[in-house]
């Protein structure tokens, strides 16, 4: 039956962080100025602090600590992401995602070459 309006579950609300965040790195620009490269970091990191699945939170707040997010352009930044989405990845054992600009553009930036998504 429709779940629609129901509260998400810790899927769901993962499904929609990450379209918002892999969305966000596909339009940030591609050389980011200083002010806008301090406003995704306090993103990231208000993000890791407030996401509302505790386990989650604990463990991407250890992750970002370790790998630093690269706010410095869009490339930089849709990579850093998708490495950070395959490290959630593995460790609920879903495949991993190829990290190269085209893949992710395909996905979140311009859609397939074949006008599949237009
Ligand atoms: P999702 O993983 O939500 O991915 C959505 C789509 O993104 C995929 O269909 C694919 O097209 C694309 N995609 C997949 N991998 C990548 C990538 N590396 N780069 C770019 N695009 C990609 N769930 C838990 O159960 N435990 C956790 O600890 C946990 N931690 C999370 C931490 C964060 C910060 C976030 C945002 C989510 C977390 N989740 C966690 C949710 C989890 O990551 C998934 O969102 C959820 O399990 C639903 O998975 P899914 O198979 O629908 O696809």
């Amino acid at each position: 039956y429709d779940r629609s309006d129901c509260p998400p579950d810790v899927a769901q609300l993962g499904r929609s962080t990450w379209t918002f965040l892999h969305t966000t790195a596909a339009y940030y620009p591609l050389k980011a100025p200083p002010e806008t490269q301090n406003n995704m970091m306090a993103l990231l990191k208000s993000l890791s602090l407030l996401y509302p699945c505790s386990w989650c939170a604990d463990d991407f707040q250890k992750d970002i600590k370790y790998n630093p997010p690269d706010v410095s352009g869009r490339e930089g930044l849709s990579r850093w992401l998708c490495e950070r989405h395959n490290s959630v990845n593995l460790k609920l054992g879903k495949e991993r995602f190829e990290c190269t600009n085209e893949k992710l553009d395909e996905r979140w930036g311009e859609g397939p070459k074949n006008g599949r998504c237009d």
